[in-house]
Parts: structure tokens; sequence; C-alpha cells
């Protein structure tokens, strides 16, 4: 019996493999010159870590199981609460700020589908004490640069949760997260309905529609002011005046509510403008506070969550390429093919045969498998202190010494 692999779960073969790696190896070497260490977290955790703050509905979006201790446990279906966990257990005395990245795969229980996965990887950061508009001007302008020079089309879209939850304030805790959670979907037709149900005054919902419509340049700020007069706007001010210093383009959106009920400032989200569909959503990001809720210190923190996946999927990126070589030889010099091989691997990808097959079908696989180079190790050449070299792409063989050999290399 043919076994498949589970929903939602995907092989990745070598040449997908390199190009994840390559990618993966462009975000890590930014996110470092930015001070910014890796960590890395439990693949599971206790199942209370996501429910505190989302609650126990967060139980049927994610792989909670029982283990043989009976304790509830939960695959991590992302990064930041378990960042933040470990910050309190493990961080506490170290100099603030903390800037952490990871990369790693989450677990969702969703509908499997194009860019929507049950096995997801995400790379992200978290820069944890700072509260200030400098630290979100950071976070941002990092992810704006990671996508930047992967060279993907996207939008960033930048606002601020504080504003809709400042509307909501007077509102049933439940209320106000389920109305966020329908912005985040941007399921109107849905928030008219729920908005009735709990019976919210007109002049209420005129204002959350406004809000919530405001997408364009700084100048959606002014009329953000007319429709919440006594809120402080100067920490998004002086958000947009380092990024626009940093010539990083982005709207405002203070539609941005996101999913997740743990944000509480500066939200922003990327979506990328082809090669994705509907779930476009490349990136997630704002500032929070979770620490007090796993028993440290109410500590500010801001991070963000490149959906690692679907920039791989649509970005496109060139591959470190190393030469290939093919050491061909003839029965009862496999030793001295093997110790040639051995030589050529500081500078080239070296492959022997270990099929114990001929000369023609050992160079015929060398062409199969795309190789640049044939090095054929024969008795005649080799009492010369020589092997013969070929090139595959020309066609064009000649005798060289092994000295010679390391050079064309
Ligand atoms: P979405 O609205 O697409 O479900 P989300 O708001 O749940 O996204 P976050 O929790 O912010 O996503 O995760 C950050 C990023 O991880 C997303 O922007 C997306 O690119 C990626 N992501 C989230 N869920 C999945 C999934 N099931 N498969 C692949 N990528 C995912
Ligand atoms: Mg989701």
């Amino acid at each position: 019996m043919k076994i498949e692999r589970p929903r939602g779960t995907r092989d990745f073969l070598p040449d997908e493999m390199e190009k994840r790696r390559t990618i993966e190896k462009i975000m890590r070497r930014i996110a470092e010159s930015y001070g910014y260490r890796e960590i890395l977290t439990p693949t599971f955790e206790h199942l209370e870590l996501f429910t505190i703050k989302s609650g126990e509905g967060i139980i049927e979006e994610i792989y909670a199981f029982k283990d043989k201790g009976g304790r509830d446990l939960a695959l991590r279906p992302e990064l930041t609460a378990p960042v933040i966990r470990m910050f309190v257990n493990e961080c506490v005395g170290m100099p603030k700020p903390l800037r952490f990245y990871y990369f790693a795969n989450c677990f969702r229980y969703e509908r499997p589908q194009k860019g929507r996965y049950r096995e997801f990887w995400q790379f992200g950061v978290e820069l944890i004490g700072s509260s200030s508009p400098l630290a979100d001007a950071e976070v941002v302008s990092l992810a704006y640069r990671i996508m930047d020079e992967l060279k993907i089309k996207f939008d960033l879209h930048v606002g601020h949760v504080g504003l809709l939850r400042h509307l909501l304030r007077d509102l049933d805790e439940n209320v106000a997260s389920k109305i966020m959670r329908l912005i985040d979907k941007k399921d109107v037709e849905g928030l008219e309905k729920y908005l009735d149900e709990v019976g919210v005054s007109s002049d209420l919902r005129d204002s959350i529609f406004s809000l919530v419509e405001l997408v364009g340049d700084r100048d959606v700020i002014g009329s953000a002011k007319e429709i919440i007069p006594d809120f402080d706007f100067g920490h998004i001010e002086k958000l947009c005046d380092v990024l626009d210093a940093l010539d990083v383009k982005y709207k405002l959106d203070f539609g941005i509510a996101r999913g997740l009920d743990y944000y509480t400032g500066v939200v922003f989200e990327a979506y990328a403008k082809e090669g994705l569909g509907a779930q476009n959503q490349i990136c997630g990001g704002g500032s929070y506070r979770l620490a007090h809720l796993f028993g440290g210190e109410d500590t500010p923190a801001t991070g963000f969550a490149l959906g690692f996946d679907r920039i791989a999927e649509i970005c496109e990126v060139e591959l470190e390429r190393k030469k290939k070589v093919v050491v061909v030889s003839f029965r009862g010099l496999e030793g001295e093919a093997f110790k040639i091989a051995n030589t050529l691997r500081d500078k080239a990808v070296v492959v022997t045969d270990v099929m114990e097959r001929n000369i023609k079908k050992q160079l015929s696989y060398a062409n199969d498998i795309n190789a640049d180079l044939a090095v054929i190790v024969g008795e005649r050449e080799l009492k010369e202190g020589k092997v013969a070299v070929k090139d595959l792409r020309s066609g064009e063989q000649k005798a060289v010494s092994l000295n010679e050999l390391l050079d064309l290399i």
C-alpha cells in the first residue's frame, strides 16, 4: 500500500530546497545585519500559551493533543507567543532591547489551498523592550528591506489597532474582539450583521466603517483625526517621519485589525501584487504586549512574521551554482578515483560512480545529471600522474596533471 503524506503538508525536492535555502540565507543575512540573533523554541508548547490571549476558540485552528502524561500540548501555530515565553523564562536579565529572529515551521489546522498549508514556515523577528515609534520603524523597515531585496512586488500597509480599540473601548471585550476579527477578514456583510445583532449606535457604526475605509498616504491622518479627535496621533506621525526618511513605500491603512488579539499599537501587513491569488498576504506584524500574561513584567515588543512559503512561491532568486564534476573510473581504479574526487571537493560538487557501471554508462549518467566536467581516471594517464578531463558542454577532452586539474575547476 502506498502511503500518502498528510493533507496540507508538502515534500520538498532538491531544486525547491535549494531555492528555499537561498531565500532563507538572504533573510538571515539582512536580519543579522540589523543586530538580530537567531533563537529557536520547541516545536510544541503547553496549549495554554496559545489560548491565554486568544481564547479556547483558537483550539479549532491548531494541532492540540494530550501527551501520554495527560498534558495539554499544541504544535506551535506561530512563534511570537513562544518567543515571549522564552524571553520571560530565560532572558529578563539581558540588556534591552533584545533583537531575536527565527526561521521555523508552524502548524495550523486550516483548509489547505494554494498558499495555505497545515505545515508552513515563518521567518520572523521580535524586538523586545521598546514601545517607541523608532522600534516600530526599525521592524517595519527591516521587513520592507527583506521583501525589497528579494525583488518581490508588494504593497505595504501600516496602521494602528489603537484607533479601532479606542472606538470599541466601551463594548464588551468579546464583542470588540469579534468585531476586530470580522474587520481582519474584510467580511463587511458579516460585520454589518454582527453590529446589528449587538445593537451598536449608528454613530459608532459610522465611525467604524469610515475608519476601516481610510487607506492612503499621510493625509488620511487628518481624516482619522476627524473621526477620533481625542486619539494621540504623535506615535504614528513619528513612525511616518522615519519611514519617509528611509524612503520606505507604504500606505496608511486604519482598517488593519490583525487576526490575533495581542496587538496593541502599530500593525502592518504586506500583500504580494502578483502570483498568489487570494492568499496574497506575505507578511504580518505589529507591536504588542504579551510578557505579563506569561508571568513576566509588562514589556512592549514589536515583530513581524513573513510567510516563507508564499514568498518562496513568487520570488525568483539566482541560485549559487557550483561546478559539478563526475569522476569516472575504470574498474580497479575506484580507490584512486575516490581519492582524486576528495581533492576537488573544496572547489566543486564531485560525485563518483557507486553503481559499478562501465565507462560509457558513467559518462552518460554525468550528462543526465547536468555535470560540467567528467574526470576520467585511467591506467595509462595515471602512470604519468595525469587524468583525462572532458568538458561535457563542448565535448572537448584533454589530459592534464592533477595540479592542473585543480586550476581547471
Ligand atoms: P491569513 O490571513 O492568510 O490566514 P494570518 O493573519 O493568519 O494570515 P499570520 O498569523 O500573521 O497570518 O502569519 C504571518 C504570515 O504567515 C502570513 O502573512 C502568511 O503569509 C503566512 N501564513 C499564515 N498562515 C499560513 C498557512 N496556513 N500556510 C502558509 N502560510 C501561512
Ligand atoms: Mg490565518
